[in-house]
């Protein structure tokens, strides 16, 4: 009696604080049970290999991957919300997942295996095209297929959820691994820039006692 009173005062809680946090948007409060795994970690944390790609998508999820815009924002807009790759945009979780032309090729493959999984429960082509084409929709889709921003007007049937969210974040964990790769190789440029800028002399240290 005392764990559900606990759980659903947490629950009740959490539901309002949603409301008032942006970062929070795609994650699905209505399947937030205390004690049980969200969908996300439920239909796709099996393997040490799954767990790796479900920390990626938890960490893009919650908006605590660091992306340009966070990096603008932390910094009081001292630093270009700009994606540092393909410099066409802003780099948000939209950019990151559904825009960036750089992981293109990655997001091409992953489409094909979603529609193969998908066009099965929409023989409604319209609903299939949004799905996959339209960045905020296939957005919301790759990071939490069972968010009502998805299941609201698309109704995608439970017993995909599991194929869903593990070709999603297999695609999240394959365009991660390709941005740091390329940020890795331009990092030189980057740094180069930064290091025109005059530094400020050093204070002298002290004595250094033993
Ligand atoms: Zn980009």
């Amino acid at each position: 009696m005392y764990k559900k009173a606990t759980c659903n005062y947490w629950k009740e809680k959490t539901l309002r604080l949603f409301a008032t946090y942006p970062s929070a948007r795609y994650l699905n409060p209505l399947a937030l049970e205390f004690g049980k795994p969200h969908p996300v970690i439920k239909y796709a944390a099996c393997t040490k290999e799954h767990v790796k790609r479900c920390a990626t998508t938890l960490q893009i999820l919650t908006g605590s991957y660091m992306l340009q815009t966070n990096r603008s924002n932390f910094n009081q807009h001292s630093t270009k919300p700009t994606c540092l790759i393909c410099r066409s945009g802003p780099e948000n979780r939209i950019h990151l997942i559904a825009c960036c032309p750089a992981t293109e090729h990655i997001r091409c493959r992953f489409r094909m295996k979603l529609k193969e999984i998908l066009c099965d429960h929409f023989p409604n082509q319209e609903h299939l095209e949004l799905l996959l084409f339209d960045p905020p929709t296939f957005t919301a889709l790759v990071l939490d297929c069972t968010s009502p921003i998805i299941t609201h007007s698309i109704p995608i049937p439970v017993t995909s959820f599991s194929d869903i969210i593990t070709c999603c974040q297999q695609l999240i964990h394959c365009i991660s691994a390709e941005r740091l790769t390329i940020l890795q190789r331009i990092a030189p440029t980057i740094q180069k820039k930064r290091k025109t800028r005059p530094r400020k002399p050093r204070k002298p240290c002290g004595p250094i006692h033993a």
